[in-house]
């Protein structure tokens, strides 16, 4: 499809922006039965309890997936797994799912039911029913689109607002490696390079999963609304440096990372030495790693670290502490110096 000449293309504004100035163009007079619209998240609905969760995102191939390296079942995983993240950072839990499929006519059934395979699998892992969708056609590319609806306890709704000063910064699981990964598949696709010579082809492998087959932290989550004691939460989509800002804007405060505690795994870290890139990057601006980032009072965090690990095995790292706005978001590299978090200065930092 071809537009003609546009004198402001979305491609100059940034997402965030194009979402406020939609937002904008929409009816926000306020119903009681829109507990958060946009802006978290997933959606909050519904006026009793438990309240309703809704949530939609896509898998666009050659953007979020590269078919390529992807197996059909690991797409299907994928496309729901991004999604029952969105819904564990609420601290909720998944029920329904929707699937709007958009696809060229020359598509394969037998890839496409690979795919569905892929759906199934996380569907049951996370007790989701599939209860819908559509299916339309669309030259040259895959598109699948996901909506989840899930439910969650009022009183274990966990938000992006609610972080308060002092409280300690905590991340499931590990960083960067859904961007290493995605850095071995691009190399692979290019042919051999610094990467294959590197990491052994299990090594690979195991980092390619991480990109290709995020497992969304529902179990974590339930454990961490259910405490009572974190006050915000979101999941790590788009790196953490960005996703932490939603939580200081949303909560009106500030955050000091400690570059020394992110947890990067040492195979992260020897795939981006490979790759040319620096490990703090790849977790902090790399993306992928569907882990949930979450605050919580200082003198609660032990207990809480505790209770997730001892249930799930997943390991819960503290990452930094929440400051008032005033002091703004920065992250304290391992010399002690503190660079702010928006301004990229620690992108070329070797640590
Ligand atoms: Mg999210």
């Amino acid at each position: 499809m071809t537009h003609p000449p546009t004198p402001h293309p979305i491609a100059n504004i940034g997402e965030f922006d194009l979402i406020a100035r939609l937002h904008r163009v929409l009816d926000s007079s306020p119903r009681c039965d829109v507990l958060h619209g946009i802006g978290d998240d997933t959606a909050v609905l519904g006026t009793g309890d438990p309240l309703w969760l809704a949530t939609v995102d896509s898998q666009v191939d050659g953007v979020h997936f590269l078919s390529p390296i992807i197996t059909p079942e690991q797409l299907g995983w994928r496309a729901m797994a991004v999604n029952l993240s969105d819904i564990a950072a609420m601290g909720g839990q998944a029920l329904y799912a929707l699937i709007a499929l958009l696809l060229p006519p020359e598509t394969d059934v037998a890839w496409l039911e690979r795919v569905y395979r892929g759906v199934q699998q996380a569907a049951t892992q996370y007790g989701v029913a599939i209860v819908g969708g559509n299916i339309s056609r669309l030259p040259e590319r895959v598109v699948l689109d996901v909506t989840v609806i899930g439910q969650v306890r009022r009183t274990q709704l966990l938000l992006r607002a609610g972080a308060q000063i002092g409280d300690l910064v905590l991340v499931t699981g590990e960083l960067g490696a859904g961007a290493a990964g995605l850095l071995v598949a691009r190399e692979h696709l290019d042919g051999a390079g610094a990467l294959h010579t590197a990491l052994s082809a299990s090594e690979r492998e195991t980092l390619v999963l991480r990109y290709v087959r995020p497992t969304p932290r529902l179990p974590e989550a339930a454990i961490i609304a259910a405490s009572g004691s974190a006050t915000a939460m979101l999941d790590v989509s788009d790196g953490l440096s960005s996703d932490i800002g939603h939580i200081c804007q949303q909560s009106g405060v500030g955050v000091q990372l400690d570059s020394t505690a992110l947890p990067i795994a040492p195979l992260t870290r020897r795939a981006a030495h490979a790759g040319g890139r620096s490990p703090l990057e790849l977790a902090l601006a790399g993306g992928d790693d569907y882990e949930l980032c979450f605050t919580v009072a200082a003198h609660a965090a032990p207990a809480l670290i505790a209770a997730v690990q001892d249930a799930t095995g997943t390991p819960v790292s503290i990452v930094g502490e929440i400051v008032p706005a005033a002091h703004g978001r920065s992250i304290l590299l391992d010399n002690g110096q503190p660079v702010a978090l928006d301004a990229r200065g620690w992108q070329h930092f070797q640590g």
